[in-house]
């Protein structure tokens, strides 16, 4: 069983690449980790795939890396997720 840690960090502020909604600072982690440059998080906003630059800051995915996570099942599992929670709450998202 993991246990979730809340950690904030120098992206606070860093919109996402396709939304435009604003990092708030918050993931949840199995062990706390602080966020490092070309680490890739979705967008809870729009499901998207963001990547951190060398300051932290959000950059969109080069090809290889979008492919890399369209290949994951636990990303494509997440982003799902992120989508069908916007559906419920009514929000019109990107696909
Ligand atoms: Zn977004």
């Amino acid at each position: 069983m993991s246990t979730a840690t809340i950690t904030g960090s120098a992206i606070d502020g860093s919109p996402c690449v396709e939304c435009k909604n604003l990092a708030n600072h918050v993931a949840l982690s199995d062990k706390p980790k602080q966020p490092m440059p070309g680490d890739k998080t979705l967008c809870l906003g729009c499901g998207s795939l963001n990547i951190l630059d060398d300051k932290l800051m959000f950059r969109a995915p080069t090809v290889d890396e979008f492919l890399d996570v369209a290949k994951d099942p636990n990303a494509q599992r997440i982003r799902r997720q992120i989508l069908r929670l916007n559906a419920l709450a009514g929000k019109e998202k990107r696909a």
